[in-house]
């Protein structure tokens, strides 16, 4: 049985050689990730040449820094305690230095969007500061939870929308960069609003880029426009890290419930993403309550599952992935079949009627697989929208489009010339899995095709054996 749910894992710089990726992909890795926070651009086209050498089918993710609050750079570490007060303060200039005279956060207007009572939050939440006074740009704190400053640490106020812009100047460098090496995938962190989006959907277009947007939900507000961000995003990651740090605890997975949910109705890819395996990153063998949370993942139906730490700069990022793999397999042959096919949302679209009929018919009957072409991907990911147990083998005529469906559950693509005769797609795709052996003559397939060409999308279903179907040109 092949692993349907996909697994992407972040790659640093330090650890991309060829081996190692290769490694990472026999283990079960479809995506590999570049946290651009973390990595100057010649340490990412390093990673790309390699992937790139493992495999066409490797699909690559870049990640921006987008609009995130950080701590400046510390003259000297230092620490802090409850009951301690402390002076924060905004500043544009990176060249501000942080000292345990003023604390100094990225935004020259964090004083005026954050309100005395608030909560300023340092180092994924280790920290805790309340704000007391405020006097002018200075913000007089005490310090709730104390720990040690370290230069250049996240912070996070809780409640508060800060009007910072989406994109920084580094992040729009990248995503020249990534329009250049045609990478398949931008993950935007933060992203609030439609309008996030829109500004890097902006630059993609002037560019005539393919390159599809993956919506980084991680704060309260982003949550709350879901609607209005899945109508302007490719795929969602639910990033849990900071939506840890925004949100109370108990509100996440209330928070992942509810997003897994909408980006199902609406057919758009969702992966959730951090800590799936934090402690692999120092242990050979995962907690039970890591193995639950990937199992729990599977139940709720995501497309994808993600490893950052684990496989960035992990001590056994090999033995994460196969965990992954392995846990995908057991949960995803435990799923029942879906009784809800109506979850996801049809409209009045041909491609979404037909991919239900599809998946149904391959629930009713012995079908093997279902078997169909894609120009633009929307078939396949619709066909994997409704997660039919059995594998959909998708012929793509474009490399990049072959390349996004690694982050589609269930869906494996290949790439291949379009054929003269375009209704006859699948002969061509049969041939190649009957060749391999991953199917034989007598098994029962579900096609679904389009009848006026690669570009007229899908118009029909059909059922029957490979035998048949291969034997169909001869006949007609
Ligand atoms: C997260 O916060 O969960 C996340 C994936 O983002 P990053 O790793 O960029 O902080």
């Amino acid at each position: 049985m092949k692993k349907r749910t996909k697994i992407i894992a972040t790659i640093s710089d330090f650890r991309c050689d060829t081996p190692y990726l290769k490694t990472l992909y026999d283990a079960g890795m479809n995506v590999v990730r570049i946290n651009t926070a973390h990595c100057p651009i010649e340490g990412a086209a390093a990673i790309v040449k390699n992937v790139r050498e493992v495999s066409d089918k490797i699909a690559i993710l870049i990640d921006t820094k987008g609009p995130e609050i950080r701590t400046t750079k510390t003259v000297e570490d230092f620490t802090i305690n409850a009951g301690d007060e402390l002076l924060v303060r905004g500043s544009d200039s990176p060249e501000m230095l942080s000292s345990r005279e003023a604390l100094i956060v990225n935004d020259g207007n964090f004083a005026n969007e954050v309100n005395v009572g608030n909560s300023i939050l340092v180092d994924d939440g280790d920290i805790e500061l309340i704000i007391k006074e405020k006097k002018g740009e200075t913000l007089h704190c005490v310090v709730s939870n104390g720990g040690f400053i370290k230069s250049r640490k996240s912070v996070n106020c809780p409640g508060v929308s800060f009007t910072l812009p989406s994109l920084t100047q580094k992040d729009i460098d990248y995503i020249h960069w990534a329009i250049e090496q045609d990478i398949d995938f931008i993950a935007h962190s933060f992203v609030r609003n439609a309008q996030d989006l829109l500004d890097i959907q902006t630059i993609l277009d002037e560019n005539h880029s393919h390159i599809k947007l993956i919506a980084k939900i991680e704060n309260q507000e982003g949550v709350d426009n879901i609607d209005e961000i899945l109508d302007h995003c490719y795929s969602v990651m639910v990033a849990r890290g900071d939506l840890g740090v925004e949100l109370a605890a108990e509100q996440i997975p209330i928070a992942q419930r509810e997003l897994v949910g909408k980006c199902i109705n609406s057919k758009k890819p969702v992966i959730i993403a951090t800590q799936m395996l934090h402690t692999m990153i120092e242990n050979p063998r995962p907690t039970r309550a890591e193995i639950s949370d990937i199992a729990n993942a599977i139940y709720q139906r995501v497309d994808a599952i993600m490893l950052s730490g684990e496989t960035a700069n992990g001590k056994y990022p090999v033995e994460a992935v196969t965990t992954m793999s392995k846990v995908a397999r057991a949960i995803e042959n435990d799923l029942e079949d879906i009784s809800e096919v109506n979850m996801v949302r049809v409209n009045n679209e041909i491609t979404a009627q037909l991919s239900r009929s599809a998946v149904r018919a391959s629930q009713n009957l012995p079908v093997k697989a279902i078997v169909i072409d894609t120009l633009s991907g929307r078939t396949a990911r619709y066909l994997s929208s409704f997660r039919g147990k059995k594998p959909v083998y998708a012929l793509c005529y474009r490399k990049h489009v072959m390349r996004e469906l690694a982050l589609s559950y269930g869906i494996f693509a290949s790439y291949g010339e379009p054929s003269i005769v375009h209704d006859r797609f699948s002969q061509q795709l049969l041939a190649k899995l009957a060749n391999e052996e991953t199917l034989h003559n007598e098994d029962l397939i579900a096609v679904v095709g389009g009848s006026f060409g690669a570009t007229k999308g899908a118009s029909f279903l059909e059922i029957s054996t490979v035998n048949h179907l291969m034997n169909k040109a001869l006949i007609d």
